[in-house]
């Protein structure tokens, strides 16, 4: 049998990309500006609902970006989820700001608004109420987003929504991303969809959006000679990703549609096996595009079979296994963060598998998965 390596989420192109690509070679416009760019852009729009979108050069830049539009800056504090990957948290450092790091719920694995809520008390009490919280959701679940919403509305903190993960899911029909002051979305090369590297920011708010561009351009004022009164970015998209991207645009829902069949077939495979759960959407209010299909895997219940043991194993077979993300206050960079929680994440990390998901999976690697899985456990 062919073991060519089977990954855990890798490119998938549509067909269309080279087109809109092409069509700037030809017109020669290579640069981080173009039709590309606007007609990306558009896309973005019209797919979310969210007014006005910025093509950027990726999501890390789009947090970055957000965090200062909403005035953040040095000594401020920050919340954020603490099970995420580092680039959440990053930039409220770039700005010598301060992450409070927040602990995950177990229905969905992303932030706890009971969490959320004790700190910012807490943190009011000690004199310095946050600036801005970003939740996350890991691998495209939706999180508890009207519950932390309805934190962030009574303490009239602006929310930053980091769906770099989720493009494509919704809660009651409205795209992550859409809730907030922000949505904060990335293109990365591993991602549901890709322009090898890119991200945006997205908002209803139309001068913010605006804002965003100008600071991503390097903060050029308006004149007919190089004139800056703010300290600027380079962090446009070029035109020649954003042609990928609207390439990859075109064929969005049907990478939703494969990712969401990767989960249903190892939902069949692990609804015969004790001891091993999946990341499931908790009810109907919730739709992930299952960008990864997660499970947990409790040894006591699995004849002492653990995460580690499935994730060699599938690696023994040339088939690529990630633990989830290592909470952010168990990280050496961040363990002076403030955190607030009971734990939750931290069992997620110690028992959390990602498998591969990817929209491009041949029923053959699906098949090599299914049999090693089955041999471990
Ligand atoms: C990928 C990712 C980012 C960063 O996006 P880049 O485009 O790689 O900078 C931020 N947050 C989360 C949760 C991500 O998965």
């Amino acid at each position: 049998m062919n073991n060519n390596k089977i990954w855990l989420s890798s490119p998938h192109m549509g067909g269309n990309e080279m087109k809109y690509v092409q069509e700037a070679y030809a017109t020669n416009w290579i640069a981080p500006l173009g039709p590309n760019v606007n007609g990306f852009e558009k896309d973005l729009q019209n797919y979310t609902g969210a007014k006005h979108a910025s093509a950027l050069s990726s999501g890390t830049a789009a947090i970055h970006l957000a965090l200062i539009l909403l005035g953040v800056k040095s000594g401020d504090e920050v919340l954020a989820s603490t099970f995420t990957f580092s680039a959440t948290i990053n930039p409220i450092k770039y700005l010598g700001a301060i992450p409070i790091l927040i602990d995950s719920e177990k229905e969905t694995w992303n932030m706890c608004p009971k969490a959320l809520e004790e700190a910012i008390i807490d943190r009011i009490e000690k004199g310095n109420k946050p600036k801005a919280i970003i939740c996350v959701y890991l691998y495209g679940m939706p999180a508890k987003i009207e519950a932390l919403m309805a934190v962030a509305n009574k303490y009239q903190i602006p929310m930053v929504e980091d769906a770099a993960e989720a493009l494509g899911s919704t809660y009651k029909g409205k795209a992550m991303g859409t809730f907030g002051e922000f949505g904060v979305l990335s293109f990365n090369g591993n991602k549901i969809i890709t322009t090898s590297a890119g991200g945006a920011l997205i908002s209803d708010d139309k001068e913010m959006i605006e804002k965003s561009r100008f600071l991503a351009t390097q903060a050029r004022d308006d004149a007919p000679h190089y004139q800056h009164s703010e300290v600027g970015y380079n962090y446009r998209m070029s035109n020649i990703l954003a042609g990928i991207g609207r390439g990859q645009m075109e064929v969005l829902d049907e990478r939703v549609g494969q990712r969401r069949a990767n989960f249903k077939f190892y939902k069949e495979i692990f609804d015969k096996i004790q001891g091993v759960t999946l990341l499931e959407e908790p009810n109907s209010d919730y739709f992930s595009n299952f960008w990864l299909t997660a499970i947990l895997v409790d040894p006591l219940k699995t004849n002492g079979v653990s995460r580690e043991d499935i994730r060699l194993e599938l690696e023994k077979e040339n088939i690529e296994c990630r633990p989830l993300w290592k909470p952010m206050h168990l990280q050496p960079v961040f363990s002076d963060c403030p955190y607030y929680g009971t734990g939750v994440s931290e069992e997620l990390f110690e028992k959390g598998l990602c498998l591969p998901s990817g929209s491009n999976l041949t029923d053959a690697e699906r098949f090599r998965i299914k049999l090693a899985l089955q041999n471990v456990l």
